[in-house]
């Protein structure tokens, strides 16, 4: 349209040339009125131009230049006529107007035109040849100026050109589906990320939606096609689809596919052009994390917030179904600080790796195990046929525990407390049956390691009242509320109580006196035993040098260490203060540790015992027989006496085993150059077996109950020399040599 008005133009421009000519040259007959008319309608046109208009002849000499000339060049009229053509463009070719003499079509080009003042812009210029009726040529220029339409470009590269940048810098396949003839142009980034590749391998991927489709995984794709359609259909404002995609090499890809629809003034959509963005590696590296929020990094098991969320599926499926038995067991390793302790942490690892592997091993495949932290591990059975089936699970891993491991070298035993909670109704919490479990397994572990228990409502009650006991214990040291009682021990050699055990007991304001059996564990458990171990130390001390002062019968003073405060407790420093302060000598002084205690302390955590013992304070070995009743350990610890534990006093001298032991353990302790003490002696026979057996020091109800410090201050008062009034009577019953 706009070349055909110009030419038009052009055409006319021509006739009024001509006329002016003509009308110089004196014809004016050859004027006609629509020729006036024609020339008026042309100028007024020429005139209002925004274009420049010009006419120039062969030479470059310029005849016509309209007012929009002069805008674009700031020549005016008159100064353009004293012009050439050429003056008005950079780099302007005469010989290019010869062409057009010899006949080829108009020149439209762009150009560089140069205004006055000395700076150029671009043009688009269109140069016609127009005959003249005396022959000579006479060419005409429209010059338009581009300057904005060239910045317009300009902006649109620079964004095409970010654009592809962009889109090479975040790595992006692009891919442009054309709806109406159903033909898709993928991008050779697009191909890249399917290993299709670029060039000549890319080529493997037609124009088909289908060449996309029929590589996304089975999985994905109707899901990516009902996306698609949602939003061709005009029901999302995006397209956006993460899906696997088949790689040439095997194996799948992630995908993040996003696209926005072009539509006609109907909302049909015509053209669909996006994105594709190879996602793979965030993808991998979220489903890494996923596992690795679920899973215990040691064993690979499922860990503790995953077993809690399967505890509570299998939870929801009894409460919503028929009756159905499932349950859990709650496993924690005996001892497995030991291990940890004297083995080394590397091996305590590969011990958890290893019995996690046997725990496997028991379990029928729907049951889950996880590793619910440290040594303790859980198994759960989302169904179950009956209570036996429970038990016997928990024995069969027992068993299964039972046999020993070799580990770098090292034969280790493990062994496991089992609790188990079972539920047919999921009315407990998931955290509940945890608990229940959690409970039944301290029960176990109560009862002598490596059993099971089943979680009952009266274990509830227990732990209820433990909890109880824990809170009331945190205050009690400050209040005052602990006392120490006094039991005395009777020397057999020189029939005299040359010392007395300090036995700790909890005036409890609301439940009155309290035991160590009830309390004891717990203060372990919660550390506050180290508060009343500082406590029960001075307050021994400080009471001995009491009966000192007062003039008594000086005897040495028994106190029980708990095996925890060698671990968190400078028991060197301690005891060292609390003689002085009480200005006692060493030997004043009796520490009773049990043979647990002894055995689950690392060697350097008994550097201090055996620095005290070098000082002359004495150490007794508590409880002996109850735990690992090896002889052979005797002779690593630094102590003075072994206490027999009263389970084999009191079956003496009924029962001949126990005959047997009590009487060889003296024999041996002797050999070893060890005093012995045997506790809970209850009644004369006992105390005259131990007599005949060489016993060095005896300790029970017979000989005196333990009592509070002022009663058991009389009882040394008169009694000592001789033997207490009861101790009497007991004298004249037995032989002595
Ligand atoms: P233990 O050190 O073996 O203390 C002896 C226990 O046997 C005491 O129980 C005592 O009352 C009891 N007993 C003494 N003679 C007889 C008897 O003829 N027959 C019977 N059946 N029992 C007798 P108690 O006071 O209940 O202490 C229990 C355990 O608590 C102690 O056993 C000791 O291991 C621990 N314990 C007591 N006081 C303290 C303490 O101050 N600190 C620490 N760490 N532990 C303590
Ligand atoms: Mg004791
Ligand atoms: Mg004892």
């Amino acid at each position: 349209m706009a070349g055909l008005a110009i030419s038009v133009l052009l055409f006319d421009i021509a006739l009024v040339l001509s006329s002016t000519r003509a009308r110089a040259l004196g014809i004016a007959a050859l004027m006609t009125d629509r020729f006036r008319e024609s020339e008026e309608r042309i100028r007024a046109v020429i005139d209002h131009a925004s274009d420049g208009i010009i006419a120039f002849d062969a030479g470059g000499r310029i005849s016509t230049y309209n007012p929009g000339a002069e805008k674009l060049f700031g020549y005016s009229k008159e100064e353009a006529f004293g012009l050439r053509f050429g003056d008005l463009l950079a780099g302007w070719q005469a010989s290019k107007v010869e062409e057009l003499s010899s006949g080829s079509p108009d020149i439209a080009t762009e150009c560089l035109a140069r205004s006055k003042d000395g700076t150029s812009f671009p043009a688009e210029l269109t140069i016609s040849r127009m005959e003249q009726a005396r022959g000579a040529d006479v060419y005409s220029a429209i010059i338009r100026d581009i300057t904005a339409r060239k910045l317009t470009e300009e902006k649109l590269r620079e964004s095409e050109e970010r654009y592809a940048l962009a889109s090479r810098g975040a790595n992006d396949g692009l891919w442009d589906w054309n709806l109406k003839t159903d033909e898709v142009y993928f991008s050779n980034r697009w191909k890249e990320i399917i290993g299709a590749g670029a060039g000549a391998d890319g080529d493997e991927v037609g124009s088909s939606p289908e060449e996309w489709f029929s590589r996304v995984h089975a999985r994905d794709v109707d899901a990516l096609r009902k996306t698609l359609a949602d939003h061709l259909e005009g029901r999302t404002s995006f397209f956006e689809s993460e899906h696997r995609v088949k790689h040439t090499a095997g194996g799948y890809r992630w995908v993040l596919s996003r696209a926005i629809a072009v539509r006609d003034e109907h909302g049909t959509a015509s053209r669909l052009a996006g994105s594709q963005t190879d996602v793979t590696t965030r993808k991998n590296a979220e489903k890494q994390l996923r596992y690795d929020a679920l899973h215990d990094q040691l064993t690979g098991l499922p860990n503790r917030t995953f077993f809690m969320a399967q505890l509570e599926k299998a939870r929801a499926a009894a409460a919503g179904h028929a009756p159905a038995l499932f349950g859990l067991l709650f496993l924690d390793m005996d001892r497995f600080k030991v291990v940890n302790d004297s083995l080394g942490h590397m091996i305590g690892d590969q011990l958890l790796v290893a019995i996690a592997g046997r725990l496997k091993a028991c379990v029928r495949p729907g049951d889950s195990i996880c590793r619910l932290g440290g040594d303790e591990f859980a198994v759960l059975f989302e169904e179950v046929a009956d209570v036996q089936a429970a038990t016997q699970l928990a024995e069969r891993i027992q068993e299964k525990l039972q046999q020993p491991l070799r580990i770098s070298g090292h034969e280790v035993y493990a062994a496991v407390s089992i609790g188990i909670a079972l539920s047919s109704d999921g009315r407990r919490s998931a955290e509940e049956m945890l608990r229940d479990a959690d409970i039944a397994m301290y029960r176990a572990k109560a009862q002598g390691r490596g059993r099971y228990e089943l979680f009952d409502r009266r274990m509830h009650a227990h732990a209820v009242e433990v909890l109880q006991i824990e809170t009331d214990l945190r205050r009690t040291v400050e209040r005052d509320e602990f006392v120490l009682h006094y039991q005395p021990i009777l020397d057999l050699g020189q029939r005299r109580v040359l010392s007395c055990e300090a036995l700790l007991r909890w005036q409890h304001p609301k439940r009155g006196l309290i035991y160590p059996g009830q309390f004891l564990s717990i203060a372990e458990e919660t550390g506050i035993i180290n508060e009343i171990s500082i406590w029960l130390l001075k307050e021994a001390c400080r009471q001995s040098r009491e009966w000192r002062d007062a003039g008594l019968p000086e005897i040495c003073v028994s106190v029980n260490i708990s095996p925890r405060q060698f671990v968190h407790q400078d028991v060197e420093a301690l005891v060292e203060s609390c003689l002085a302060e009480a200005r006692l000598e060493p030997a004043s002084l009796q520490l009773e540790l049990t043979e647990g205690a002894l055995m689950e302390s690392s060697e350097s955590s008994l550097r201090p015992l055996t620095n005290l013992y070098q000082r002359g304070v004495r150490i007794s070995l508590d409880d002996f027989g109850t735990g690992y009743s090896s002889l052979v350990y005797l002779r690593r610890f630094p102590i003075h006496n072994i206490k027999i534990d009263q389970s084999f006093v009191k079956r003496v001298p009924a029962d001949p085993g126990d005959v047997a032991v009590v009487a060889g353990l003296i024999g041996l302790a002797h050999t070893l150059g060890l005093r012995v003490i045997a506790e809970g002696v209850e009644t004369a026979a006992q105390l005259q077996f131990l007599r005949d057996n060489n016993c060095d020091a005896v300790q029970g109800y017979l000989l005196g109950r333990p009592r509070e410090a002022a009663t058991f201050a009389k009882v040394l008062a008169e009694a000592n020399h001789p033997v207490a009034a009861s101790l009497r009577d007991l004298q004249a019953t037995m032989t002595f040599d």
